[in-house]
């Protein structure tokens, strides 16, 4: 029996070679009909023999395209049009497209084969790419996606190129960013003063260069990164000093898995991981003792590694080097540089050479950063790779909501529908910079959508330059949202799960509803509201913003108020090396309350007892003193090395009072801290467990939520995960978006979304 089947699909399908995918696999099933571009993505006309069409229907999802993503089919059977052939049609191009493209993906195997043989007439070719990989957001200025809105519309293609791109049985058809050495761009190398250095072969050249320990500046997909030879410690150290990046730890790129193998201890998972076309930056345990320098990752259990997925990466492996230091080119704080005059004008002093090229990067986007952790891919930043893929929502959004995110690792977010789109990591806004991309990344969301938001919605905090922003659209509503109810219902939404949660936010800082910094939060609520079930113990941050600068300034306002003056009796570290003159200046500020606002930020916590046991009194780098009262605990924490301290609340307050006195004690009697911290670290997670217990007895509610830039310490993570489910509780955490500000964006939607409703 003949039958015809109309079939509607939404999702990432064009661009990707969806089209003759699908024209191939009719053909292959002795089916009839159409494939065309549709303004939401890809319609299908298919007739034939019954079974054939089911057939068609199972192969269409496992068969698709790599970088095709579907969201949504449906089909209806239609009247049998007895066509002779299967075709591809012309576009349909009427209405507003809301057809989605591409991240950016790494070099295919095709490509790379092609890449590396000789007789192939892209070998060598830095700029080669096909449907199934290459450019994609970083290269469009609009949409519909084709050559002529991205910016290899300054590249006619050749003839041969040509040829290709429109025939529907090659690799490239339609591949927008079609090239080859004859029409595609080039690359090219200059010294610091800006002079184009002469050499047939830039590659080798580039190779030459590193080897001999220089610094280059690279033109890359979304920004240039700053690259030296990994085992090269007088490169690193000379990177270190000029970017004046004391100890943050550098990003590596290998060779591949097996050479990150012989630095890291890697699972399958993890390996996979690596190997993702998404390419992203994934930290991983790094072995003791391997032969690269120290200062790559000071005091950092982990490496951050990533895998080439450019052709000029692959090319610089393939000619010599293992491991490369591939760290972002930035001023201090500032967005990654993707233009190459800026470049030369701000890297000058940090690059010997600069290796460019002269395709456009429209788009800035940095790697993305992510972990295994407790079963799962976290995405800590996310940038390269998974921008512009939607996040979906359980429920349709009524209205269009433009959410602008918090102040520190900025993320915005546009909504239509059930999809959300989040924009890449654009970073901390303090900067002209930061601020200017954030406001082309609110525009080009919308030109990719072509959407109009009707809502906007933005954090609490008045001083927030997002949030100032959002007030200075004088035309449309704004909705405040609370900043850690934006980290709950971030971690809610992820997870299409919209019902009642205990969250347990732990944060550095935000605004709370009572004026005052919050960051230490069990909140029960759904994503309309929240209340406060219990908090941590507010203390004053003596200096305000400086005191997160100097973790040794929140230690003496705990210690002050553990021990009250007979702090200054404790033989401890923190007490002995601080001027006395300092010490004085301090506790006045805390005694008359002078600049000293209260906090109850979890962040503030750890880098108190990060400085009282002297692993970190001064950062030169975010969250610093944090992380390394955590890379202080080497192996898994156990439940029974918990400080016997009772839980101490008193009307929602969380006192650490009986926390500090053990950490203290344990200190002055010479504990070693990798003791201590872990004992530290179990006892906060049983503390906050006990929380969820007693809160989930009050309220019925049996699910938690975790989120908050804490919960990039993965120790606690992963404690908090596993016990909480081993005491029953569903836990729902973040995967797809960052659980740092960079998810907050998100979780705003949600609450604007739900208030609206
Ligand atoms: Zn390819
Ligand atoms: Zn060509
Ligand atoms: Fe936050």
């Amino acid at each position: 029996m003949q039958k015809r089947q109309q079939i509607r699909i939404d999702g990432i399908v064009q661009g990707v070679g969806f089209r003759p995918f699908v024209y191939r696999l009719a053909k292959s099933l002795q089916l009839t009909g159409s494939v065309l571009n549709s303004n939401t993505g890809v319609l299908i006309e298919v007739e034939g023999a019954g079974e054939n069409l089911a057939h068609f229907q199972n192969r269409l999802r496992q068969e698709m395209p790599p970088l095709a993503q579907i969201l949504e089919i449906s089909n209806r059977e239609i009247p049998v049009k007895n066509d002779e052939r299967f075709v591809i049609l012309q576009s349909e191009h009427k209405g507003e497209s809301s057809a989605l493209i591409s991240p950016d993906m790494s070099l295919c195997e095709d490509c790379l084969n092609e890449l590396l043989s000789p007789a192939d007439r892209r070998f060598r070719y830095a700029f080669l790419n096909c449907t199934n990989c290459g450019p994609r957001f970083t290269i469009i200025s609009g949409i519909p996606y084709d050559r002529a809105k991205t910016s290899m519309k300054d590249f006619p293609m050749c003839d041969s190129c040509r040829k290709e791109y429109h025939d529907p049985t090659d690799r490239r058809f339609h591949a927008q960013p079609n090239a080859c050495p004859v029409c595609g761009p080039q690359i090219q190398i200059y010294d610091r003063e800006h002079r184009r250095v002469n050499t047939a072969d830039p590659i080798k050249h580039t190779v030459t260069l590193l080897r001999s320990g220089r610094i280059l500046a690279i033109r890359g997909l979304g920004g240039f990164h700053l690259v030296v030879d990994a085992k090269n410690a007088q490169a690193v150290e000379l990177l270190r000093e000029r970017k004046n990046r004391a100890e943050k730890p550098f990003a590596l790129m290998a060779a591949n898995a097996d050479v990150v193998e012989k630095y890291c201890k890697i699972t399958h998972r993890e390996r996979e991981a690596l190997q993702q076309q998404t390419r992203p930056i994934l930290l991983l345990q790094a072995r003791p003792n391997t032969n690269l320098p120290k200062s790559i990752a000071p005091k950092s259990k982990y490496f951050g590694f990533m895998l080439p997925y450019l052709p000029i990466q692959h090319l610089l492996f393939y000619e010599d080097f293992q491991v490369l230091v591939m760290t972002s080119a930035n001023i201090t704080d500032e967005p990654i540089v993707i233009n190459t005059e800026k470049a030369f004008e701000h890297l000058s002093g940090l690059a010997d050479y600069f290796v460019v090229h002269n395709r456009e990067i429209l788009q800035r986007c940095d790697d993305s950063i992510a972990i295994i952790v407790a079963g799962q891919q976290r995405i800590l930043r996310r940038s390269r790779g998974y921008v512009p893929a939607p996040v979906i929502l359980k429920n349709e959004t009524k209205a269009c909501i433009l959410a602008v995110g918090a102040e520190l690792k900025n993320t915005v977010a546009l909504s239509t529908g059930k999809r959300v789109m989040l924009s890449q990591h654009i970073g901390d806004l303090d900067n002209p910079e930061a601020l200017k991309f954030f406001k082309e990344s609110i525009d080009h969301l919308q030109t990719l959508l072509e959407i109009k938001p009707q809502h906007i919605a933005c954090d609490k905090h008045p001083e927030y330059l997002s949030s100032k922003w959002a007030y200075e659209q004088f035309l449309m509503p704004k909705i405040e949202v609370q900043h850690h109810h934006a980290h709950l219902a971030s971690v809610m939404a992820e997870n299409e799960n919209p019902r009642k949660t205990i969250g347990i936010i732990l944060d550095g800082t935000g605004y709370g509803a009572d004026g005052n910094i919050w960051g230490g939060e069990i909140l029960v609520g759904d994503l309309k509201s929240v209340a406060r079930y219990a908090w941590f113990e507010p203390l004053p941050l003596p200096g305000g913003e400086a005191a997160i600068k100097e973790p040794w300034r929140m230690g003496i306002s705990y210690l002050r108020n553990a021990f009250g003056s007979a702090m200054l009796t404790l033989d401890l570290p923190i007490i002995h090396n601080i001027q006395p003159a300092e010490m004085t200046l301090l506790q006045q500020m805390l005694e008359k309350d002078i600049n000293s606002p209260l906090t109850s930020g979890c962040g503030r916590l750890f880098d108190a007892v990060s400085a009282i046991l002297d692993i970190c009194p001064r950062i030169t780098y975010e969250a610093q003193a944090a992380i390394e009262l955590e890379m202080m605990v080497k192996t898994a924490i156990q439940r029974n090395q918990a400080y016997p301290v009772r839980m101490e609340q008193n009307s929602g307050v969380i006192s650490f009072v009986p926390l500090l006195r053990e950490v203290v004690n344990d200190k002055t009697q010479n504990v070693p801290n990798e003791q201590i911290a872990a004992r530290f670290h179990v006892t906060l997670a049983e503390i906050l467990i006990s929380l969820a217990i007693s809160a989930r007895k009050d309220t019925g509610i049996s699910q938690v939520g975790l989120s908050g830039g804490v919960f990039q310490n993965f120790t606690l993570f992963k404690y908090m995960v596993d016990r909480l489910r081993a005491e029953g509780f569903q836990v729902l955490t973040h995967a797809k978006v960052p659980p740092n500000d960079g998810g907050i964006s998100l979780g705003q939607i949600a609450v604007a979304n739900a208030q609206l409703q």
